[in-house]
């Protein structure tokens, strides 16, 4: 089926989260009409400022609750394509249902509300995440593509419920919204106007450009970053192998390009740069030109201590040309954009 071009009208959910601002900054500059879903006015006041050398081309509507039935619908109505990045992330959830149930209906309810309303929509790319991919593999490194689904994470939290790991409820939300949507394209294939593309990002650095009131309110994965840089980490803990990572301007791109790229359509990518540990991000910003000041040394050169996971972002770097930046441009880049942010914090003027 025929992706998109600019200057295309697309609907992006959740636009004022961390990903898809950039998202929607990405396809601005690409000459693209962007419509951005958000849960308050003034988070879309926010990004109609932050947005606002783009003019009329950007502009958003509120639908506060996914899980709603039809919460989509009006917002659907006239738009190309669409980019679903909303989904819920709290690592403080303790009944797993309230990450599946949000991340499932909110995607659900997107596509039926694409299905009814949406006639004019040509492609639906859906973010879900490189967590989908994992279930346990004996090689050192273990690689991982498209291909790999983690379902065991399923079975764990049906059984262990509220006990599994915060990881585990969050990858089977994601693993159930995910193929909520490939089984949602396959059953009304003949009727539906669109194609579905979903991107499977690795764990997300570099700067933020959406609103954050307060450290409390920072997005979840920067949060983490922001914890592991504030308090140096035992020399066991910063150099076992964490996660993969990738620029979120990369994860930007591969969304866009998945929405421009005729060969996408009906294909997983995974947006990944490569594997790291905390002493790797300790190492690239202390030996960065100029080094970043103020952040732990751990043991340099230390590396990877544990054998690591490795997401192959081989199809997306060939079907979208795509080159991912060095963890050290995510990782300065992101210092500095933090930074920027406590002074606002402690002066109150967000
Ligand atoms: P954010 O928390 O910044 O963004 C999530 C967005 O979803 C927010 O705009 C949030 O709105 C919205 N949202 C959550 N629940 C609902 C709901 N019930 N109804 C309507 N909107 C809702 O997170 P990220 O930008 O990091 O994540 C974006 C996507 O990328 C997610 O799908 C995530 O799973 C995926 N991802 C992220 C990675 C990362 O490292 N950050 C890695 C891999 C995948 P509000 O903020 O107003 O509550």
């Amino acid at each position: 089926m025929p992706a998109v071009q600019s200057p295309a009208i697309v609907l992006v959910t959740g636009a004022s989260g961390y990903v898809a601002a950039w998202i929607v900054k990405t396809l601005l500059s690409r000459g693209f009409h962007v419509r951005g879903t958000v849960r308050s006015s003034s988070k879309g006041e926010y990004l109609v400022k932050l947005f606002e050398e783009y003019g009329s081309r950007f502009s958003y509507v509120l639908v506060e609750d996914m899980i709603v039935d039809n919460a989509y619908d009006e917002s659907v109505r006239g738009v190309d394509a669409v980019v679903h990045t909303a989904s819920p992330i709290g690592v403080s959830v303790h009944d797993p249902e309230d990450l599946i149930k949000p991340a499932v209906s909110g995607t659900l309810n997107l596509l039926e509300s694409v299905r009814r309303h949406g006639s004019s929509v040509k492609r639906v790319v859906v973010t879900s995440s490189g967590q989908t991919l994992l279930s346990p593999k004996p090689d050192n490194p273990a690689i991982y593509t498209e291909a790999d689904w983690g379902d065991a994470a399923i079975d764990e939290v049906r059984t262990k419920g509220a006990n599994a790991d915060y990881i585990i409820k969050y990858r089977a939300s994601k693993i159930l919204a995910e193929r909520a949507a490939w089984d949602f394209v396959e059953r009304y294939k003949n009727n539906i106007t669109f194609d579905l593309v979903t991107v499977l990002p690795s764990f997300v650095f570099g700067p933020l450009l959406q609103e954050v009131s307060s450290l409390e309110n920072l997005n979840t994965s920067s949060r983490m970053v922001y914890d592991a840089l504030k308090a140096e980490k035992s020399t066991e803990d910063s150099t076992k192998y964490t996660a993969n990572d990738v620029d979120v301007r990369d994860v930007a791109l591969v969304h866009v390009k998945a929405l421009e790229s005729d060969q996408a359509g009906g294909e997983r990518f995974i947006a990944s740069r490569g594997p790291f540990s905390w002493q790797v991000v300790y190492d690239a910003l202390n030996t960065a030109n100029p080094p970043v000041s103020g952040v732990p040394k751990g043991v340099p050169g230390a590396g990877i201590t544990t054998r690591p996971n490795i997401y192959s972002a081989d199809k997306a770097k060939r079907v979208f040309g795509i080159e991912f930046r060095t963890l050290q441009e995510s990782v300065v880049d992101m210092v500095a954009n933090l930074r920027e942010r406590e002074v606002e914090w402690a002066a109150g003027r967000l």
